[in-house]
């Protein structure tokens, strides 16, 4: 064969949208496991934002950043004043984004609340302080980006907001700069102790992988009750799953080449060993429908 053309063919084949096929078996099999979306009420995400979701084809077509050997790990920037317990629930956070996205997790050295000047924090509506979302972003975390990061993501114990006009937000994220930025102050309803230890690491793990899943191109999902969907409160954020739905798991499955009943056992471990009960249920449903479809 001529060798220009075999070159050709191996290119063509190297991109070419095959592998998709197993996970696009996957999100078949697992579509039986989701939970439709409610329609929403006001105040809710989906009534104040009308967003149209992203299906896997669509996912194919945006060219997500995906793993290589020179962007293959997810760091985590703490900023603020964490005393222990927060700094564990960063460390919880690490190992389950590690498994989640099957990337190598590495907390930084935490940074003081003094990298964000007083032009970028106000005093918010209920008397507490709160940084501005974008100037961490742009600079901050784009001007540090360490060198295999293939995502990078500040963690706050302060409140942030993303513009003057908004409330709050609980996290931000760019698609393609790959950083974002994920607050916990609200996650502790004020403030943490051992009483509410473990729902504030429900929420962390939850808005961390939401954001991170925003880094790697995954848009809102409008598909099912799923961590990719739009939170306007906590309320609203309990009420999701630390569970992506069946679309939003092929497109992480394709991207990063997972083997998916691994993944879906270490999650289970993960549940069963903090506790997160609701999260481990739906977990071993997704790993038993597989088992009873023979999936491999
Ligand atoms: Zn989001
Ligand atoms: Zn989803």
């Amino acid at each position: 064969m001529n060798k220009l053309l075999y070159v050709l063919l191996i290119f063509l084949i190297s991109c070419s949208p095959n592998d998709d096929k197993k996970a696009r078996e996957l999100m078949d099999i697992l579509s039986a496991n989701d939970e439709m979306l409610h329609s929403p009420s006001p105040g809710e995400w989906l009534y104040e934002h009308k967003e149209k979701g992203q299906t896997f084809k669509e996912y194919l077509l945006c060219s997500p950043v995906t793993p290589s050997d020179s962007l293959n790990i997810i760091y985590l920037q703490p900023i603020g004043d964490f005393d222990s317990l927060k700094l564990s629930l960063i460390q919880y956070t690490a190992e389950y984004l590690q498994i989640l996205y099957g990337c190598k997790t590495k907390v930084l050295r935490t940074l003081n609340n003094s990298i964000v000047p007083d032009s970028a924090k106000r005093i918010g509506r209920d008397g507490n302080e709160q940084l501005l979302a974008p100037y961490i972003l742009n600079e901050v975390l784009k001007k540090s980006i360490p060198k295999k990061a293939i995502a990078y993501m500040a963690i706050t114990e302060k409140d942030l907001y993303p513009k003057p006009s908004w409330n709050f937000v609980f996290g931000l994220a760019t698609y393609k700069a790959r950083v974002g930025v994920t607050s916990m102050y609200r996650f502790a309803d004020y403030g943490m102790d051992s009483t509410n230890y473990r729902i504030c690491l429900r929420r962390l793990i939850k808005t961390s992988s939401h954001e991170i899943g925003h880094m790697f191109s995954i848009h809102h999902c409008t598909h099912a009750l799923c961590a990719m969907n739009g939170t306007n409160h906590i309320a609203e954020t309990d009420s999701k799953p630390n569970r992506f739905c069946s679309e939003c798991t092929a497109k992480v499955i394709w991207n990063f080449k997972l083997d998916t009943l691994n993944r879906l056992k270490q999650l289970h471990s993960y549940f069963s060993k903090y506790k997160l009960t609701d999260d481990d249920d739906r977990i071993m449903a997704d790993i038993q429908l597989l088992g009873k479809e023979g999936y491999k």
